[in-house]
């Protein structure tokens, strides 16, 4: 008799850290699986270790070989580390891609703005649609989160249903959309539901996250209560936030003026999608200047301190539009992303020393995440009633700390698990029963690079302690044709003593070649080597650090 064929999910991102959400999900056995692809989102990368790289994204090298058995990839919703990595991933694989309308839409403004040529097709789906791609049949049921339409996806095979979450919480009264839809998630718990891979993100939190209503409520008391201009800024895919920020100001009797491009983008398809109804329209940056103070409302990118962004150059008083003066009011309804500390502190103070007022989160209700705290995780899972929980969206705490929450809840099985980690759901007990390759690839510039790329690892060396460069010539029988030419980069001019850096290595360099035994100069390789390892060693001495060395020797 053949075996029932195995459920099995892998994470090939997104767990164990937050950002780059891949999941796969394989139906059949260990020789032949259809796999489906669940979000494929980007990770943003920190100047200080990956210096001068923008975007990170997980490795797809086991997708890419099993590219004929992939029936297809859906996606949760529009946030960057759910859909971020489609243009750059989606060639190798050229699967098709199912979305609900604002999603796709979105998707499309996206690839209409980038310099590229590529038609990437997205299917589009009714939200509360099921559609069939081989042997999974997907249903996207709504939920609240911080940008339109995402959907916890309810994923039925032969083997089971599982229910994969999604990014999600339980709001009452989102602003923008449906809440999220507990009774088509009682029912599935009535149809029984064999494993339930959720989000971690907020496992740490206690109690209910607030509702966008509440924020919506608080941002106008405050846009009303001020008395000169007002700054906002928000994630621009937030469009429940940017819709109780119009709301507001039409409440203070103040015009929106949106400044920054993702805004614009965003805005002009949250109205095409219906999002917008009712809200008065939106003026560009150039009419800021044409009405009083008082009667104006400026709506911002660039909440993540983004030196480039509407925000930091209002700050600086550097955009062509819009300026603020003491007196005026910044908002900030945002969150700091972890490593955006720095950047958003630096604009604070700017404002703050030019008399600006300055409201954030710590202060005021002006903003909510868009994740589950433990009494929303409880609630879902007392819903769902699954027989396996498998945590994801999050880093090792929040991982750890949604595991035992579930277990207190009595969920017969928990599995914690990593990107590559291959888990059996069912039937029979669940287990990680393989190793798939998992990793990271870096965007630098316009090239995709492997995680061991050289290239950044020489960038942090160089930024750390600079670079010497020499180059010598010598005859054939090893003696210096001229001098050697030196050229230091990114080490300091003189040393502590006033002595010219470039001088000593110069010496150095000199008085090693012309220590060498004469065999030995008759080996540029051997006469290299000799040379970067003084000159190291003579910068140490005098400066404390190392810089990266290369010597090039030509023989004449
Ligand atoms: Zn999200
Ligand atoms: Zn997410």
């Amino acid at each position: 008799m053949a075996r029932p064929d195995d459920l099995v999910f892998a994470p090939l991102g997104g767990v164990g850290e937050i950002g780059m959400n891949l999941s796969i999900y394989g139906l059949g056995n260990r020789q032949q699986r259809s796999w489906l692809a669940v979000d494929l989102g980007v990770s943003f990368g920190d100047e200080e270790h990956l210096p001068g790289i923008d975007l990170i994204m997980p490795d797809i090298r086991f997708l890419e070989k099993e590219k004929k058995n992939l029936v297809g990839l859906v996606l949760t919703h529009a946030h960057e580390d759910h859909f971020g990595a489609i243009i750059d991933l989606w060639p190798k694989l050229r699967c098709p891609i199912y979305a609900t309308k604002f999603s796709a839409s979105l998707f499309a403004a996206k690839l209409a703005a980038e310099r590229t040529t590529l038609k990437i097709p997205i299917t589009v789906v009714p939200s509360g649609g099921r559609i069939d791609l081989g042997p999974f049949n997907v249903e996207f049921i709504p939920v609240a989160h911080s940008i339109p339409e995402s959907h916890a996806l309810a994923i039925r095979t032969s083997a089971g249903l599982v229910l994969h979450t999604g990014d999600w919480k339980i709001d009452p009264t989102p602003v923008v959309g449906p809440p999220t839809d507990e009774k088509r998630l009682r029912e599935l718990g009535d149809e029984g539901v064999m494993a339930l891979i959720g989000d971690s993100t907020n496992a740490v939190r206690d109690g209910h996250s607030p509702s966008e209503t509440e924020v919506g409520a608080s941002l106008t008391g405050l846009i009303k209560a001020a008395k000169g201009r007002v700054a906002v800024t928000t994630f621009a895919s937030n469009v429940g936030r940017m819709r109780a920020v119009a709301d507001a100001a039409k409440a203070a009797g103040r015009e929106v003026v949106l400044v920054g491009r993702a805004m614009d983008r965003v805005s002009q398809v949250a109205r095409e999608c219906g999002y917008f109804d009712g809200v008065q329209s939106f003026r560009g940056s150039e009419y800021y200047g044409h009405f009083p103070p008082d009667k104006v409302l400026a709506l911002c990118t660039g909440s993540q301190g983004e030196p480039r962004a509407a925000l930091a150059r209002i700050a600086r008083d550097d955009h062509p539009d819009v300026t603020l003066n003491k007196g005026d009011c910044v908002i900030f309804s945002s969150r700091t992303i972890p490593g955006n500390e720095k950047a958003v502190g630096g604009i604070i103070n700017g404002l703050v020393n030019q008399g600006i007022e300055v409201i954030t989160d710590r202060d005021h209700l002006v903003h909510v995440s868009g994740h589950p705290r433990r009494e929303e995780l409880r609630e879902l899972i007392s819903w769902v009633r699954p027989q396996l929980l498998i945590p994801v969206h999050g880093e090792a705490l929040h991982l750890n700390e949604h595991a035992k929450l579930a277990r207190q809840m009595g969920v017969p099985k928990v599995v914690v698990c990593r990107n590559g980690d291959l888990v059996r759901l069912g039937p029979g007990d669940p287990a990680i029963i393989d190793q798939l390759p998992a990793g990271r690839l870096y965007k630098d510039g316009t090239i995709l690079e492997e995680e061991k790329s050289r290239a950044v690892v020489e960038r942090r060396k160089m930024a750390f302690a600079g670079c010497a460069f020499v180059a010598l010539a010598l005859t054939q029988t090893g003696d210096m044709v001229d001098d050697p030419e030196v050229e230091l980069i990114g080490v300091p001019e003189n040393n502590s003593a006033g002595e010219p850096l470039d001088d000593i290595v110069f010496d150095a360099v000199v008085a090693t070649v012309e220590g060498l035994p004469k065999a030995r100069r008759r080996d540029p390789d051997a006469v290299a080597e000799s040379v970067r390892r003084t000159v190291r060693s003579v910068v140490q001495q005098h400066w404390g650090k190392k810089p990266l060395c290369f010597v090039h020797v030509l023989r004449v």
